[in-house]
């Protein structure tokens, strides 16, 4: 016999589907719609409505009957931490910056640093008169490898740090719902996302540090240890150059910006303009970063055999010289047509800010 579900339960889910489909549609809706859409009785939708409309989730339109949500109901808000700065972001549940603050903040485990940063973060959220009710949390992202195991932060060679408790960043931002995760799998979860979730996919971050994910068509895989994706620390040069984390010949050691710009001791836009214009060193040292990232690429790629999408500070860079990368992605993967497997991130600067964000915006259309 089958069980009769409590009616408070039946008018959550009922509620729960209705601000769903109100999410995943672009524009307005009638109630009609909704119900054929969810095949939901009109009494049903109606009753969702007016309490999602009561909650202040979703805006009833004045004539004809038609509902849209209302992005800025809610908040989060994402925070990326890197070694010479902090980047705050305050998004809707669209994804739009409502506020956003760019700190040049060395970093230092300490708690002042902590302090300052919950500080900048409520000065942001006061200068946008935003209710500290309406927002869902706070995440923050870290160039390092996280064991979830452990609640540990496993170590972050860039920013110096090696074995440090989850719990020493959580307690500073205890007030708030708060979630501590590695940057590149922030900005892969967005990406993911945007390409809404059906294929697989790996993300490859070139900043300072080189960072990944592994973006399977239902889940992000992480590994045994949340090591998974960290493609910057493949030995790609037997005893090449010393690497952030103490080893030699990574990838990162090869492929972080650095090389092509703090090193040299100009800007990533400066590198490119005298790359363009032809300067001979400024070629070479091109060609060396090209040829090293085309091996991990197409290393990469034989690996797990998706697309793989490039994405952090280099991709605004990246697009005139991606005929040059497929060439030679051609010539080094074993699959000829395989070259066009590669593509630049969409959402651009800050995807880890969003992505860290919208794991608070995911949560909350599953379970409210
Ligand atoms: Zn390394």
């Amino acid at each position: 016999m089958e069980g009769k579900i409590p009616a408070a339960v039946m008018r959550q889910t009922n509620r729960r589907q209705v601000y769903q489909y109100i999410y995943e549609s672009a524009g307005k809706i009638t109630a009609a719609e909704v119900s054929e859409a969810l095949s939901m009785e009109p009494a049903a939708v109606s009753e969702s409505l007016d309490t999602l409309v009561k909650e202040g989730l979703v805006i009833a339109g004045p004539e004809d009957s038609a509902y849209e949500l209302d992005a800025q109901a809610l908040y989060a808000v994402g925070i990326s931490i890197e070694r010479g700065g902090v980047y705050i972001a305050v998004l809707d549940m669209r994804l739009r910056e409502l506020a956003s603050r760019e700190l040049t903040v060395p970093f230092s485990h300490t708690d002042a640093y902590y302090r300052g940063l919950v500080q900048e973060m409520e000065a942001l959220l006061n200068g946008s008169g935003l209710d500290r009710n309406r927002m869902l949390g706070v995440g923050i992202t870290v160039p390092g490898i996280i064991d979830r195991g452990k609640d540990k932060l496993v170590m972050a060679p860039t920013l110096n740090i090696w074995d440090i408790p989850l719990e020493e960043i959580y307690r500073q931002f205890s007030q708030y719902p708060v979630y501590v995760e590695n940057d590149a799998n922030a900005s892969g979860y967005l990406e993911r996302w945007l390409d809404g979730g059906q294929r697989n996919m790996i993300y490859l971050s070139l900043k300072r540090g080189v960072g990944g994910a592994i973006l399977l068509s239902d889940r992000q895989y992480t590994g045994d240890n949340g090591r998974g994706g960290e493609f910057g620390h493949l030995r790609i040069v037997p005893n090449g150059r010393l690497c952030h984390c103490g080893r030699k010949g990574c990838l990162e050691a090869y492929c972080s910006v650095d090389r092509l710009s703090v090193d040299l001791g100009v800007t990533l836009a400066e590198f490119f303009a005298r790359l363009e214009a032809g300067d001979e060193t400024f070629v070479a040292v091109w060609e060396e970063y090209r040829d090293h990232l085309t091996d991990a690429l197409a290393m990469i790629r034989m690996s797990f055999d998706c697309d793989i999408m490039v994405g952090g500070e280099l991709t605004a860079y990246l697009e005139p010289h991606l005929p040059e990368l497929y060439w030679e992605l051609g010539e080094k993967a074993l699959f000829e047509a395989d070259r066009m497997f590669l593509q630049l991130e969409r959402y651009g600067p800050h995807s880890d800010c969003a992505g860290t964000a919208l794991r608070f915006i995911d949560d909350f259309l599953l379970t409210f």
